[in-house]
């Protein structure tokens, strides 16, 4: 079991010590209602345990909690008539509350969301290009070992 931590404003919410509109809860994971919505349905989904990022979080939660997030997906579509979703994560950078929390956020074409609109950065050339699938497949090979 992992360490509750009073100052988490998720933890709180995990452990009922701070309200929130639940939409979704099981023994191992939470999902609640933004309170400063992108739109209206954008909800949270956490483990109730306190994992910074996804990459702390154990390997056997990351199949159930994508499983809710798809629940989720569906349930915010047929909920807000949306046309689709937006799902994310902020590791780290530009993560507000340090205990994982993935945003599922309804999306409808032009409904004016531009806060992730992502400047593209291109290689400088065909051999940066592939330097970087090199470096990023040698840490997955060693990652795998
Ligand atoms: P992040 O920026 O870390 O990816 O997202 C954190 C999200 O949590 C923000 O969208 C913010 O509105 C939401 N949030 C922060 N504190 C609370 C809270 O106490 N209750 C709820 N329901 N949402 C929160
Ligand atoms: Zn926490």
């Amino acid at each position: 079991m992992n360490m509750d931590y009073p100052d988490c404003a998720f933890c709180r919410i995990a452990t009922c010590r701070v309200p929130a509109e639940i939409v979704y809860e099981d023994s191992e994971s939470i999902a609640f209602l933004d309170i400063h919505p992108l739109f209206p349905g954008h909800v949270l989904l956490c483990p109730r345990e306190h994992y910074e990022t996804l990459s702390d979080l154990p390997l056997g939660l990351t199949g159930p909690l994508m499983a809710i997030t798809q629940l989720l997906a569906r349930a915010v579509e047929a909920a807000l008539d949306a046309e689709g979703t937006f799902i994310a994560i902020n590791n780290r950078v530009s993560q507000t509350v340090p205990h994982l929390h993935i945003h599922v956020v309804p999306r409808r074409r032009r409904d004016g969301l531009k806060g992730f609109f992502w400047p593209r950065t291109p290689y400088r050339d065909e051999s940066a290009r592939e330097a970087v699938r090199d470096a990023i497949e040698r840490e997955i090979q060693k990652l795998l070992v």
